[in-house]
């Protein structure tokens, strides 16, 4: 059954909720998922609580949402409401508390090979004793791909991130924009069917970062890998996202989930002066801020997610 999303919710102010101009109507991503079919992650309940010296604190309450196999699906939620928590769960990083991730059906335990993730830290993610092109091939080594494929692997990940012409510098030698671009070469090649990203472009200046977003695009088209993409910035994920799951503050829920119909093709410049980036930008926003002010969708309090199905 598909929950109202949270512009039902009582609490919500009356311009939120009177909301529902077509482009709202047209946004929401209402329809559930149907059965499994073409679903490469599933997040079921998901709960986190972290064990401190303070007590317990409850970093995810109740997660539920459904990634189908090709999307990219950016994640938005305000700093602190659990997103990197959510993602080292789905990595297999760290157990959840309750709940379950599903990878293509099965249950994760541990790292699932099929999976690859990019971090904020790329500095703390490079080896720097190592070379650009050694980094991206270490994965490949530890999976005891042989030699000449894993050279093939590297050479056009190197090329796909335009750094083909620094494959013996050391990440040290490079700026923050190109480290980056190594990491993302080293989960390229290490050809993944399901890319988790946390936050990869924070540390980047502005144009630098506009690069790198675009670089995801193009690759995500050309591989057809699904993408989660994590982010605090709401222009960043209606730009790449085909979807956006919008968190709720912590404990956190799925506070909504819309459709991103803007076109395929998109570019810094035209993409973000269009009407309809900046109404859905606005909705998004709005949305944040709710969630900021601890507005939580009703179903949530009813102890349920808003996309149950
Ligand atoms: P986000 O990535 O959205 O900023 P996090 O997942 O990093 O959020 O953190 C969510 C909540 O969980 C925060 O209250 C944070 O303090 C807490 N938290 C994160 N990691 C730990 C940890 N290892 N131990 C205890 N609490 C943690
Ligand atoms: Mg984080």
């Amino acid at each position: 059954m598909q929950l109202e999303p949270n512009l039902a919710a009582t609490n919500v102010p009356d311009e939120i909720r009177n909301a529902d101009t077509p482009c709202d109507k047209a946004m929401h991503a209402t329809e559930p998922l149907p059965s499994s079919e073409g679903v490469m992650l599933s997040v079921r309940g998901l709960k986190k609580v972290y064990q401190t010296d303070g007590g317990d604190n409850e970093a995810v309450r109740n997660l539920t949402f459904d990634v189908r196999a090709g999307e990219l699906v950016c994640l938005v939620g305000p700093s602190g409401s659990g997103k990197t928590t959510l993602l080292k769960c789905i990595s297999g990083l760290m157990a959840p508390t309750a709940g379950a991730v599903l990878l293509d059906g099965k249950p994760v335990s541990g790292p699932p090979k099929k999976m690859a993730v990019v971090f904020q830290e790329y500095g703390r993610s490079l080896f720097p004793w190592m070379r650009v092109r050694e980094n991206v091939e270490l994965p490949l080594k530890n999976q005891r791909v042989p030699k000449a494929e894993r050279t093939r692997l590297v050479n056009e990940a190197l090329e796909a991130v335009g750094l083909s012409h620094v494959p013996r510098s050391f990440p040290w030698q490079l700026s923050g924009g190109m480290q980056q671009r190594v990491a993302i070469a080293r989960a390229i090649a290490y050809q993944p069917e399901v890319l988790l990203m946390d936050e990869p472009f924070a540390a980047v200046d502005a144009q630098t970062r506009a690069d790198l977003e675009d670089l995801i695009r193009v690759v995500w088209k050309k591989l057809g890998v699904t993408v989660l993409f994590v982010t605090h910035d709401i222009d960043e994920s209606v730009y790449l996202g085909e979807r956006v799951i919008i968190l709720s503050s912590s404990p956190t829920v799925v506070q909504e989930d819309i459709v991103i119909d803007l076109p395929a093709d998109r570019d810094q410049l035209n993409t973000r002066s269009t009407p309809r980036f900046a109404e859905l930008r606005h909705h998004v926003y709005k949305q944040i801020q709710l969630a900021k002010k601890g507005h939580r969708p009703a179903s949530a309090s009813a102890g349920k997610d808003a996309r149950s199905d």
